[in-house]
C-alpha cells in the first residue's frame, strides 16, 4: 500500500487479564491434561501462571510432579490442555474484559494503527481463547508461546511478523505493549517498547506501578483515555 496509508502505531495486545479473563478455564485443562497424561492428580495452585509462556508453564508442572521434561511430554501435555481448553472456556466467568470491544472497534477503524497479539499462549490456544469471544479475527499477526519459553524473546518476533504485514516501519517508540502483569512490563523493556499496564488482570495497580510503565490504567473502559495514551 502507499506509504501515506500505512499505519504508524503498533499495538501489542496480551490475552489473559488484558482482553479477556477466562474463568480459570486454563488452569482446569491444565489439570485435566494432567491427569489425562500422566494418570497425575494435584493442585497447580502453588504455579504463578500470570504473564508467563505455556512452555514455561508445562516445564513448571512437569517438575513440580517429578515427570521428565522430554519433548515427548511437553508435547503431550500441551495437546491435551489444547484438548480440554474449549470445553473449559464454556463457563459464564469466560469474558471479554470491560472496554475492549469498545477500543479494538476504534483501533481497528483507525488507519494509524496496527494491532497484533503478543502473548505467553501458543498460538492454538490464543486463537481457542481469543475465538471462544469472537476476537480472533481483530489480530493478522503475533508472537506466541510457541516462538520461545520466554516471554522476554517473544517482542522481536512480533514486531518482524507486524512488518511483514503492514509493510511499515514502526518506530520503537510509537510501538505499545498492552499488558496486565509485571512480565509485559519487562517484554516490552526487552524490546524498547512502552507499555500500557492495565490492572484487570492478578496484578493490582500499585504493584504494576512500582515496575514504572509508561502509562497505567485500572481498565480499559474510558475509550478516549486509551487512545490518547497511543496517540496523545
Ligand atoms: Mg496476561
Amino acid at each position: 500500500m502507499p506509504a501515506t496509508l500505512r499505519p504508524t502505531i503498533l499495538l501489542l495486545w496480551d490475552i489473559d487479564g488484558t482482553l479477556v479473563t477466562s474463568g480459570g478455564a486454563g488452569a482446569r485443562a491444565l489439570r485435566a491434561a494432567l491427569h489425562g497424561s500422566f494418570a497425575v492428580d494435584g493442585s497447580l495452585d502453588d504455579i504463578d501462571f500470570a504473564g508467563r509462556t505455556d512452555r514455561w508453564i508445562l516445564r513448571e508442572i512437569l517438575q513440580k510432579f517429578a515427570l521428565p521434561t522430554t519433548e515427548e511430554n511437553f508435547r503431550l501435555l500441551l495437546d491435551a490442555y489444547l484438548d480440554a481448553l474449549p470445553r473449559e472456556l464454556a463457563n459464564p466467568s469466560a469474558l471479554v474484559l470491560p472496554g475492549i470491544r469498545a477500543i479494538l472497534a476504534a483501533t481497528a477503524g483507525h488507519p494509524a494503527f496496527a494491532q497484533g497479539i503478543l502473548t505467553g499462549n501458543v498460538r492454538r490456544g490464543a486463537q481457542t481463547k481469543l475465538a471462544h469471544h469472537g476476537l480472533w479475527d481483530h489480530f493478522a499477526f503475533g508472537a506466541f508461546g510457541d516462538d520461545s519459553e520466554l516471554r522476554n524473546e517473544l517482542g522481536p518476533h512480533a514486531l518482524r511478523r507486524a512488518r511483514a504485514h503492514t509493510g511499515a516501519d514502526f518506530a520503537l517508540d510509537r510501538v505499545w505493549i498492552i499488558g496486565d502483569t509485571a512480565h509485559d512490563i519487562a517484554c516490552a523493556r526487552a524490546l524498547g517498547a512502552r507499555v500500557l499496564a492495565v490492572a484487570t488482570g492478578s496484578h493490582a495497580l500499585d504493584a504494576l506501578a512500582a515496575h514504572r510503565p509508561d502509562a497505567l490504567l485500572p481498565d480499559l473502559t474510558d475509550t478516549a483515555a486509551v487512545l490518547r495514551v497511543f496517540a496523545p
